[in-house]
């Protein structure tokens, strides 16, 4: 509802703005007696004229709300109204935040108004979803994979088809409702006399009494289980990705449909490869010789080893792409790629000839073979000259 559409609370109650509290109160109780939604059913102008009705008595039924609106007008109760609200910036009074709240005033007075009814008792219902969960290798994860996972569930009962019955008997109409399901009563309140509609408490709102429980299910209908089921994990998924398995949770009410099973999937992580998306990603540790000359190096890859020329001069931290070796995409045959990060590795515990060999070739090396060294010495000497 806009705020300039809103009706100043004394009209509302059609009350003088020095009205005393119990004029106030008789005022509010005369209109709330008239616009209740159990005296107007399906009227919805009349239920908005309820709600307005008990926004204004919730104002100017307590001390303090009512001097904060006398003095600053909606601004100073309705933590939601825009523009010249003087409290801007916190909701320092309780404000309004909606029909449902009111239930402090009234209690369940509005039982045959939220819910309840009857017809919707023994309405259709889905059954909850469940959960379970596997842990599948990365392999699995690219490649897809089937699984079997054990839950517990709650199915119709086979004994009595979900009746809840003795075989032979059925359920039996509520005499206590009638079968109607529910029960009215009349209520004497601060404000009046209300006549409330609520579930029929001997039946629980169904309309029906089952005197032979199933031994089975013991008139419930439903028993828990527990089942295998084979889980299809399709090519592609990811840590934390979760599968439905339609029809597979717990049976529905009143022959609703089941619902359904949702497992989650862990991937184990890989001792090589890392994921991103559908690439797959990996270090390749090559020597020192191998880097400075060139090689043909073995990838290991999702589809086992592949060849890799590594070009003379190679840099450590060098990346190369696989085409088409990463994971595919989840319902596709279409597949992402693999990275290869060269990591080139410092020889280590050399023999003395070894080193003498290095020296000897350290004194060969002059600066233009080592462009990223000299640049770097280049640069720290113009520095030091400033
Ligand atoms: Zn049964
Ligand atoms: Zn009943």
């Amino acid at each position: 509802m806009a705020n300039e559409k809103k009706r100043d609370y004394y009209e509302v109650l059609g009350v003088e703005k020095n009205a005393s509290d119990s004029e106030i109160k008789r005022a509010y109780r005369k209109l709330a007696m008239k616009y209740h939604p159990d005296q107007n059913p399906g009227n919805k102008e009349a239920e908005e004229k309820f709600k307005e009705i008990n926004e204004a008595y919730e104002v100017l039924s307590d001390a303090d709300k009512k001097a904060r609106y006398d003095q600053f007008g909606f601004a100073g109760v309705d933590p939601n109204f825009q523009g010249g609200n003087p409290f801007q910036g916190g909701s320092p009074f309780g404000g309004f935040s909606g029909f449902g709240d009111l239930g402090d005033i009234f209690g369940d007075f509005f039982g045959s108004f939220t819910g309840g009814s009857s017809q919707r008792r023994n309405a259709p219902t889905k059954g909850q979803n469940i959960t379970a969960a596997v842990e599948i290798t990365f392999e699995e994860a690219a490649f897809g994979t089937e699984k079997e996972v054990n839950v517990s569930r709650i199915k119709t009962c086979d004994t009595c088809g979900g009746t809840g019955c003795k075989k032979g008997t059925s359920p039996e109409i509520c005499t206590y409702c009638s079968g109607t399901g529910s029960v009215r009563s009349t209520r004497q309140t601060a404000f009046g006399t209300f006549t409330q509609t609520t579930a029929c408490p001997h039946c629980n709102g169904t309309g029906q009494v089952i005197k032979e429980p199933c031994p089975t299910c013991k008139g419930k209908g439903k028993v828990r289980t527990n089942k295998k089921i084979q889980v299809k994990i399709p090519a592609g998924i990811d840590d934390g990705q979760s599968i439905r398995v339609r029809n597979e949770g717990n049976a529905g009410s009143n022959g609703g449909p089941n619902g359904d099973l949702l497992v989650g999937v862990r991937v184990l992580p890989h001792p090589i490869f890392t994921r991103e998306g559908a690439n797959v990603l990996c270090e390749m540790p090559i020597s020192f010789s191998q880097a400075a000359l060139g090689a043909e190096i073995e990838v290991p890859t999702l589809d086992g080893k592949v060849r890799y020329t590594v070009p003379e001069g190679t840099q450590t931290g060098t990346t190369f792409r696989l085409r088409g070796k990463g994971i595919p995409y989840v319902g596709y045959k279409t597949r992402g790629d693999q990275y290869v990060t060269v990591v080139v590795e410092t020889p280590t515990k050399l023999s003395k000839e070894q080193k003498d060999l290095l020296r000897k070739f350290a004194e060969s090396v002059d600066d233009e073979a080592q462009p990223k060294r000299k640049g770097f010495f280049d640069k720290l000497k113009e520095q030091l000259e400033k």
